[in-house]
């Protein structure tokens, strides 16, 4: 039987409110297994609980009940190993101000007991682009580095699991193709990666498999194939004449204006035909100089799930 890398049952997660405060249900009941070789998406929006999630798995947040096995390990009865068989790269920046790159990876290294002999800072710090800062300050370094270096950090005890949060929201395109390269490159030399985002294109493009959370819970989990199949949702794209001053309106129909003039309009296949879409913008009075139509990504589904609730 193959293990799984991460297995997650009835897992709750209620915050102590501060002073006055009322408690946070942050997580609540979540069932979650993820196979080992994948790239795993946790997508959902602010405040859903991603990160809840990841600080439980990393052994920074104490759950309020559930159970956690971390490469077949229970986490509260083999709290060591399971905490060996993952790293995790936090979203907040975290150094050590007074740490330089090498100097927090070897830190890094010595709570995970790597000896002396196994370690690979040097690597480290070439495969994250920070071989000509190993001597510097972390407090110097640029947000971007920092996130590099939290990445390394994450590597230097060799998990079978990383996890990643948010690595990329608020990164500039070198880094975020960076980290996405490192990321695969990981991946192909058999690491599981576990990553949150709230870029829909991004789970799009890097995983195999996507659970997507709202408000505590897990709403759906499937593969990125299935899941964009599962919509029967289309966009058609309007490229009116003249600028727009009523947006369509009918049963089924969502329109938006883009901002280059377009007119964006949602429908389901199933209850919508194109035609009383189109029926809809020539209602509007608008003359319609090109038009096509494109099948649901990622986002229609994400909306859908969680915009009802
Ligand atoms: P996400 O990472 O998906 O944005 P989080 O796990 O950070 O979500 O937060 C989930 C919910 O728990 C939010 O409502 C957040 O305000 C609350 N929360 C997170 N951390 C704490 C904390 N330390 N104390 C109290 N509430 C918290
Ligand atoms: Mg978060």
């Amino acid at each position: 039987m193959t293990q799984d890398a991460i297995r997650i049952e009835g897992l709750f997660k209620t915050y102590k409110g501060a002073k006055g405060q009322p408690e946070k249900q942050a997580l609540k009941g979540i069932d979650l297994s993820i196979p080992r070789g994948s790239v795993f998406g946790l997508l959902g929006p602010n405040g859903a609980g991603k990160s809840t999630l990841i600080n439980i798995l990393a052994g920074l947040v104490l759950k309020t009940s559930g159970k956690v096995s971390i490469w077949g390990f229970d986490q509260d009865t083999n709290p060591r190993q399971s905490r060996a068989s993952i790293g995790v790269m936090p979203q907040e920046l975290n150094l050590d101000p007074f740490f330089s790159p090498r100097g927090a990876l070897e830190v890094q290294a010595g709570l995970y007991g790597v000896p002396k002999s196994e370690r690979r800072s040097d690597e480290i710090l070439r495969m994250v682009g920070l071989e000509d800062k190993a001597e510097a300050y972390a407090r110097t370094l640029s947000g971007g580095m920092q996130r590099r270096l939290l990445l390394g950090k994450a590597l230097v005890h060799r998990p079978n699991i990383l996890v990643l949060d948010e690595p990329t929201a608020g990164v500039d395109i070198e880094l975020r193709q960076m980290l996405w390269t490192n990321i695969r490159k990981l991946n192909e030399q058999g690491m599981t990666i576990i990553l949150t985002t709230h870029y829909l294109e991004e789970a799009e493009e890097m995983c195999d498999e996507i659970a997507i959370i709202n408000s505590g819970e897990v709403v759906v989990r499937d593969s990125t194939k299935n899941l964009l199949g599962r919509l029967d949702a289309k966009t058609m794209v309007v490229h009116p004449d003249a600028a727009v001053e009523t947006l369509p309106q009918g049963d089924g129909i969502e329109s938006e204006l883009r901002s280059d003039g377009a007119v964006l309009l949602r429908y389901r296949v199933g209850a919508t035909s194109a035609e009383q879409v189109l029926a809809a913008v020539h209602e509007a009075g608008i003359t319609i100089r090109d038009v096509k139509t494109e099948e649901a990504d990622l986002e229609d589904v994400f909306l859908s799930l969680t915009s009802s609730q």
